[in-house]
């Protein structure tokens, strides 16, 4: 008999009514002669509610508490919806992330999984139950309550299916699947029957948050095929695979859509080995992630400027750790601007296909759109520009990529 992990996303999850709704499915899968696992997360919107009673109450909350009280969210689901299949005449038994046996690292609020013993559970799918497992949460080796990340019910699914060598991962959504980009923002975006996981994890992990990106991560290392579909419809949803040859003709996959990014330039550093060292070494002591690095030629005056871009929510971070390396090394000073936003063009196809570059600063000429950085990847372009031109910009290049259509084929 095959085995299918299901994970069902907040939304699907936001109300009693969607929860029954949810173990009709659940148990639909079942009769249909699987064994079945479901992931749930927190009911919508919890996770944020508590994380704002948190910081109602201390402005820097231990990170060992955050993840006691954020592991709660997905504990009500679970409990919730194993009662609502067993009312409805099957039999469910929840799982908290310790119970599964997902055993993480010691990083609070974004551990990594270490390791999954899915005796327990194994146990009871052979003897005819439905397991419902808590999404984002584990324990560490010491017992601690650990979580995954924003999104990781996601990563917890596709662990599973790795754990439990499941014949099928379904990730349950409010979407019907990974469309050409953020149907919220590009209205006539297209849903994608397959993706590479590369352009998955490129999608994700700029911007596209269908997907937590470590959860594609693990997919990718550990060869989890799986399927992005509505929890609200039986529509077919998109399977996110593995690379094959004809994948390659394909230029434009999609676009992704970064929001609420910073930039920082720290102007007139001195132009002499071991100024970048400093300044990156500083950052990473105070725990701050940087995205797009640009480093100009430098002046005749033998200084230059070093920008970058970051979450705006680490900008004080990023500000108190570079005023005085900005001093050391003698720099001119650190401008700091929040108010922009990332627009990526991904697709695999780029690696043997020239010109998407040209294309894209074409579109966004002609939308009188300026474009403030540039990066790119093997198989991403990626522009910073400013944020209340995010949604134009988006649209436009979507419509001059032809991705409503079908895909752009080389
Ligand atoms: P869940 O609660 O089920 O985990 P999320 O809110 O995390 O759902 O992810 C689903 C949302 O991701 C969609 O409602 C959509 O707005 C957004 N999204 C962003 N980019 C894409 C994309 N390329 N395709 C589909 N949805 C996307
Ligand atoms: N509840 C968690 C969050 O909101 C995890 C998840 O939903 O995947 O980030
Ligand atoms: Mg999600």
């Amino acid at each position: 008999m095959s085995l299918i992990v299901q994970k069902y996303g907040g939304t699907s999850v936001g109300s009693t009514e969607r929860i029954r709704r949810v173990a009709e499915r659940v148990i639909a899968t079942q009769r249909a002669g699987h064994r079945v696992a479901a992931v749930v997360s927190a009911m919508s919107g919890v996770t944020d509610t508590l994380l704002g009673m948190a910081r109602e109450l201390s402005p820097r909350p231990t990170e060992r508490e955050l993840d006691v009280l954020l592991a709660t969210g997905e504990q009500t689901t679970i409990a919730l919806l194993a009662m609502a299949i067993n009312a409805a005449g099957a039999r469910a038994v929840s799982f908290t992330g310790a119970q599964a046996g997902i055993v993480t690292d010691g990083t609070h609020t974004r551990a990594r999984i270490a390791n999954i013993d899915p005796a327990e559970m194994q146990a009871r799918l052979d003897d005819g139950e439905i397991v419902i497992v808590a999404g984002f949460q584990g324990r560490t080796m010491a017992g601690q309550v650990t979580t995954l990340g924003r999104g990781g019910s996601d990563l917890t699914a596709i662990a599973l299916a790795a754990a439990l060598k499941a014949d099928q991962c379904q990730i349950f959504t409010d979407v019907d699947g990974v469309y050409t980009c953020d149907p919220r923002i590009v209205p006539d975006a297209r849903k994608l029957d397959e993706l590479a996981y590369e352009e998955m994890l490129e999608l994700a992990s700029s911007g596209a948050k269908v997907m937590q990106s470590r959860s594609v991560e693990f997919a990718n290392k550990f060869g989890v095929p799986f399927e992005v579909r509505s929890s609200f419809n039986d529509n077919p949803g998109t399977h996110v695979i593995a690379e094959h040859m004809s994948m390659e003709n394909v230029v434009v996959r999609g676009l992704s859509v970064e929001k609420n990014q910073a930039k920082v330039t720290i102007t007139a550093v001195p132009d002499r080995p071991g100024t970048a060292a400093s300044v990156f070494n500083a950052l990473s002591s105070a725990a701050v992630v940087v995205d797009v690095i640009v480093q100009n030629v430098a002046h005749v005056t033998g200084a230059t400027d070093i920008s970058f871009t970051l979450n705006k929510d680490d900008l004080d971070a990023a500000r108190a750790a570079l005023e005085p390396v900005a001093r050391e090394i003698g720099a001119k000073g650190v401008e700091a601007k929040s108010g922009v936003a990332k627009l990526s063009v991904v697709g695999i196809g780029m690696r043997s296909h020239s010109g998407v570059a040209a294309k894209l600063f074409a579109s966004l000429a002609a939308a009188g759109v300026n474009i403030q950085m540039i990066s790119t990847s093997e198989i991403k372009v990626a522009v910073i520009i400013e944020e209340a031109d995010i949604t134009r910009a988006a649209r436009a290049v979507h419509a001059d990529f032809g991705l409503a259509n079908g895909p752009l084929l080389a």
